[in-house]
Parts: structure tokens; sequence; C-alpha cells
């Protein structure tokens, strides 16, 4: 790996590598979750450690904009799918900004510059003679006007008769089947019962020879810098989908690339009516957001000094140097190493160096599931006031180059950043730094050589750069620490504390204090890409540089030190409880207690909802049914409405409620009722006497559905 890599010693006037960087593009119809913080964490540490080393990096990322979901999303919050994406939008700087994830720039696929791109690719496609049209049977909903997508229709299971099935797979065996093989279907947004009808798809020749070709030794071969384009693991799965069974059948299928009318998505150029699939133009969107920071750039004096260029978007891909490198899920890597660079090499374009697939993100031990509670929320995180970088480290001390899932376990979380960053990394500072403003007016002085301690900083920091530079990021973590336990070992023989006791051995205490403040240095420029605010700090007011560390800081030796401020606080195991407790389980508040902690009241998720529908319930003078919208979306991405019981038939005709606006508690425990099973709890006020009667609460104009009330 060592010798694979450039070398961060090298001159100055050495080339410099350039990067094009991108994570995955979220789709823009919810907030993220734990797992877009995983890879966006570990993307940015990776590019983090390029620009520490010098190199030009471009790191990118885009909101994945179009498709059905959003479409229908959009009009269920009665929005065009333009503003439901950009109030998406507006919600994604919170996470980036908060966990210390800097992008150079966020664009939309449903930007003209994507616009443009896309159906440029598609002309080169057609022209290389790589499209072609065929007549498909689909389902159709004929009170909604639109062909239906496979998880927008329901029946029973042809297998097992199971109701309310996908069009692609039944819940309750597993069977895998075609939506017209659905018994009793219907569709899922009007209820009415699909028709089958024609109409005409363009499709990408996947199976073409020339693409079969191409693929197999894209996948096998290597980017830049002879490194392998994909893990062992993935190509394994490629190999796979390659593969031809006895009897002739499977290869590579051809892509069905478009979509009927209505569609939130970009023409197809020269087919009225039909539009891109969107992971046909989502792709796209990683050069879209490039091109779009190349042409914003120019004239903007804000970018990272690394990154600063002269070049147009279309010279500095046109550069063979270039590496484009992509950090994706495990889930989508059949679009990344099979389309993706057969769209682009047929297109004439620059293929991808490095396809960096990552598992998921489990959470003590479960796959995340809104339905059932789990899952950590990243805003709440923020909210608790953990700090951004524990999860940062602790996601750094789990990642491998593998593509295993990462289980997130509480206990752990807390062990792992107490000992580790609290009880060997800070502790350092914090114990040596004081002798030496005490006793030495801050200046450090080494007695004896010191060429033993910088070619144990230097070996360290090529050992680490190698391991985050093959996103070994958890062996990293494990050398830091290592080295850590060395320099707190050593800290230790010498006996400080004895030492300064003794006028005569001042030489002595000073230069045991030094050694493990340079080490405290080095280890410092080595967590910088994990730990980039506390790195800043220690760079800046801890040793005084003006500037942030850079990789070649790393076999420093410093001279100064200020006095130790307070660097990074323990974890505290109850904040990481109240972020794992499962909403459903949360319990409500003690009523009359005698004055509740802020904590408390916290623990109630309120929400802002959206009235989508209300009924009378029969058999019940009391309750209405209400079902609300709260901008959620289930495992699948798809919006997902909630069913609440109140009890304000008395007041309220339940007509005149559809369309408003109120107050909800969320995290409510579901009940089951006679009705029903009730998702939550609706605001509202009462009194007594003259003062009776149900008032329901609102929120002031402005508030949109999902907001928390707080
Ligand atoms: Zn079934």
């Amino acid at each position: 790996m060592t010798s694979q890599t450039p070398d961060s010693t090298r001159s100055p006037d050495a080339p410099r590598r350039r990067l094009f960087v991108t994570t995955a593009l979220p789709y823009a119809n919810g907030a993220f979750h734990i797992g877009h913080m995983m890879e966006y964490i570990q993307a940015d540490i990776w590019v983090r450690l390029q620009r520490m080393l010098g190199n030009e990096v471009h790191f990118v990322c885009a909101d994945d904009a179009h498709g059905a979901p959003i479409m229908i999303a959009a009009e269920k919050a009665r929005k065009t799918p333009q503003q439901f994406v950009a109030d998406i939008a507006a919600g994604r700087g919170a996470y980036l900004d908060g966990f210390l994830i800097r992008f150079d720039n966020w664009h939309s696929t449903d930007a003209p510059e994507n616009h443009q791109l896309a159906q440029d690719i598609y002309r080169a496609l057609r022209k290389a003679g790589l499209i072609y049209a065929r007549t498909i049977e689909q389902f159709y909903d004929p009170v909604k006007g639109m062909f239906l997508p496979d998880r927008y229709i329901k029946g029973h299971c042809p297998k097992c008769d199971a109701a309310d099935q996908y069009g692609d797979s039944c819940e309750v065996c597993g069977a895998v089947y075609g939506p017209t093989e659905l018994r009793q279907p219907y569709s899922v947004l009007s209820g009415a019962a699909p028709e089958l009808r024609s109409s005409e798809h363009y499709f990408f020749q996947l199976s073409s020879p020339r693409c079969a070709e191409f693929l197999r030794d894209w996948t096998h071969g290597s980017g830049a810098h002879g490194l392998p384009r994909l893990q062992p693991e993935v190509l394994n799965k490629v190999r796979e989908w390659f593969g031809v069974d006895e009897a002739g059948r499977g290869g590579l299928a051809d892509w069905d690339i478009s979509r009927d009318a209505p569609y939130f998505g970009i023409e197809v150029p020269d087919a009225p009516g039909k539009y891109f699939y969107v992971w046909l133009d989502a792709p796209i969107g990683y050069l879209a957001s490039l091109k779009n920071h190349f042409d914003k750039g120019q004239a903007a004096a804000h970018w990272h000094e690394a990154s600063r260029t002269t070049q147009s978007f279309e010279e500095f891909l046109a550069d063979p140097a270039v590496e484009q490198v992509h950090f994706i899920g495990k889930d989508i890597v059949y679009f990344h190493t099979l389309f993706w660079p057969a769209t682009l090499h047929f297109s004439g374009r620059k293929t991808p160096s490095q396809i960096n697939v990552h598992g998921h993100v489990t959470v003590g031990g479960e796959k995340m599931s809104k339905s059932r509670g789990t899952g950590i929320s990243p805003l709440r995180y923020l909210d608790l006031k953990l700090d951004p970088e524990w999860l940062r480290y602790y996601l750094a001390a789990k990642l491998t180059a593998r593509v295993d899932d990462l289980d997130f376990g509480a206990d752990d979380f807390v062990a792992r950043v107490n000992s580790d960053l609290i009880g060997k990394y800070v502790n350092i500072a914090s114990r040596a730094s004081r002798f030496i403003t005490q006793h030495f007016d801050g200046r450090l002085g080494y007695a004896g050589a010191t060429d033993a301690l910088r070619e144990a900083a230097q070996a360290l920091g090529d050992d680490v750069r190698a391991a985050l530079e093959g996103r070994e990021y958890a062996r990293a973590m494990r050398e830091i620490m290592a080295y850590a336990d060395r320099i707190n070992a050593a800290f230790d023989a010498a006996q400080p504390w004895v030492l300064a006791k003794d006028d005569a051995r001042r030489a002595e205490l000073q230069d045991a204090c030094s050694r493990a403040l340079a080490g405290f240095w080095t280890l410092s420029v080595l967590l910088a890409p994990v730990l980039p605010a506390t790195a800043s700090r220690v760079a800046r007011e801890l040793f005084g540089l003006p500037r942030d560390f850079v990789w070649s800081d790393c076999a420093e030796l410093p001279e100064r030190v200020a006095a130790y401020r307070h660097l990074l606080q323990r974890v505290d195991p109850k904040r990481v409880e109240q972020l794992l407790e499962p909403p459903a389980a949360a319990a409500p508040a003690p009523a009359q207690a005698a004055g509740i902690g802020i904590d408390d009241f916290s623990r109630v998720d309120l929400r802002v909802a959206r009235i989508h529908d209300a009924q009378a319930v029969e058999g019940s003078t009391k309750l209405l049914r209400l079902t609300l919208d709260l901008a959620e979306h289930d495992a699948h991405g798809q919006p997902r409405l909630r069913n609440v019981f109140s009890g304000i038939a008395a007041a309220y005709d339940p007509a005149s409620l559809v369309g408003r606006l109120t107050v909800v508690v969320a995290n409510l425990a579901p009940r089951k009722m006679k009705f029903g099973v009730s998702e939550g709890m609706v605001l509202a006020a009462s009194g007594d006497g003259d003062a009776a009667g149900i008032f329901l609460l609102a929120p002031d104009s402005g508030a949109r559905p999902g907001m928390r009330v707080s």
C-alpha cells in the first residue's frame, strides 16, 4: 500500500494529485439518517487527509431530486416538486455543518447543468448505437392518469395470498414476482384497480457484447496508481452479475432508462412525453455539481487554497491525471459498477478511478427501522449536545476498507471515546502542559538527541497515512492510540511530579514534558482528518501556529505551549441512552410533577403535522380518525402517514379539519384502541365552566409538517 500511494515527503514542486471526490447523492424525500452521516464522515476524513497532503481536491455532492416518489410526496405536501426538493435541501446544512463535513459544493440533479449533461450523454450513447426503443406493458392508474412504479401497486401475494403486498416482493413469504402477477391489484395512490397499458420505453443496451467486454476489463482493472477500482468482495458480486447459468440465462440485462409523463425528471431528447428514469440522471449529478463548482469558483474567493485552479470543468476532466473517486453504500453497487462506467465510457467520458463501497450502519446489532423506532437521529445527536467529533472518532475507529456493516453500540461508543480520546489522547496535553507553563514559562526544551523521536513520529505518520489512504481507518486509529499509550507510559516512568520538586532536575522535567507534548503534537496532526475542530484548536491555541496542521508537520517538534484549555469532554452515558431511546418507548413526562427538567421535556417529540384526512369513527361520538402528515418516510423512502384517534369529535366537523396544521406528540407509544392503532396524540386545549370546549392547537403560518416544536 505505502509504495503505491504518493509520497507525503515529496518536494514542493512534485505533482499534486488531482482528485474529484463524491459521496452518493441522497434522495431528496427525507432527512438524513445515521447511514448518510457515516458515508459523509468516511469520505470527509479521506478528503481532509488529501487536503493536508497538499493535493487538489474537489469534493462535491447534490440532492437526487427526480423520480415518482418525490413527485408524489410533493403533491401530498401541496408543493411543486421543485419547492419540495428546495425545502429538503435547505435542511442539509444543519447536518453537514453539525458534523464538520466540508463539501466544496452541494447542488441538485434538477439543476440546468444536469439537464444539459444528461441529454448530452444520452445523445452520445444514441450516436454510439446503444439506445433502442421497445414497447412494454405496464400497470396504469386510470384515476391518477399515470403509469405506476412497482412499489405503488399492492395486492395479494400470488404465492401465499397475504394481503397488501408490494408489486415486486412479498414481505410475508419472501416471494419475488412481477406486479402483473399480484391478485386483486390496486394502486397505492388512488385505490383504483390498475389497467395494463402498453408504452414505448427507451433502453440502454447493457447486454451488447461491446458493453460486456468493456465492463469486464473495467471492473477487473486498476484506476490510479495501480490501485484496483473495486474492492475484492465487490468484484466478486460483479462477477456474479456477469455470470450465465447452464440454461444460458443471466448475464447483463438491458436497462429501461425512460418513464412516461407525468414524471418529475429530465426530458428525453426528441421523445415528447418521455423522461429519463431517475437513475439515469442521478449519477450524472456528480458531474453537474462539479461543473457548477467550477463555474462558480472562477469568481469565488472562499475556495480552499489547495483547490484553487483556473481551469474549466471541461479542462479539468480532460486531464488524464485527474482521479474520480466515489464513496457509496453497498445497496447501489449495480448502478455504480455497471451502468455508470458504461454510460460514461460510451459517451466518451472519463470513468471512475475508484468506487469505495461501505456497509450499512446497524444500531445495537439491529438493522435500522423507523417503524420499529430503532436508529439514531443525527439532529437529535446534536440537540443532545453530543460532540460531533465523538461520532467521527467512533466511526473512524470501526471503519475498514471492507463492505462489512458497522454496528453502533452505546456502551462501546462511551468506552471508546472516554478511554481513547480523553484517557489516552487529551490526557497527555492536560498533564504535560501544566509543568511547562508553571515552571518554564511555556518554553519546551529537549535534552539530548531528538532524532529517534522524530523518526518514530515520521514512521507513525507514514503508516497512518497509508492506512487512511486505503480507508483502513480502524487500523490507523489503533496505531495512533498505541503511540498515545507509549507516550503516556514514558511520561509516567519519568515521574514529572517527583522531578518538579527537585530544582537540580529541571532539565529532566522539561525534557519529559516536552517529549510528551511533541507526541501530543504528532497525534494531533494525525487525528486532524478525524477531529478537525480539536486539531485546529491544538495547532492555533495550544501551540500558537498561525494556521491549521498540514501532514508534513507530523515529525516537527513544537517549541512553545500555551496554558492548557479544555479540549474535549467525556461522554455522559446518560446522554447516549437518551439518543438511543426508541421514540415509541419514550415515557410521557410525569403529570403534575413538582417541576421537570429540560431533559424530561425534550424527551417529548412534538411535531407539526398537516391533517391529511379526518373522518368520523363509527361507533364513537367522541373520536375522530385523523390521517396526519408529519413529512415522514418508511424504510423504502415512501411517504408515510400516521393514523391518530383524537377525542375532538364534539368540537369539530371532520371536513373543516382537512389541510389544517396542528401539533402532535410524535413519540407516544402506539396505542391499540377498539377502532385501530393510534400512532400519536394531537394537542388541544380545554377548560371548565365558561371556558369549556376543545381547542386544537395550531402553529403560526409558515410552519411545515415535520417541524420540531421545542
Ligand atoms: Zn407471500
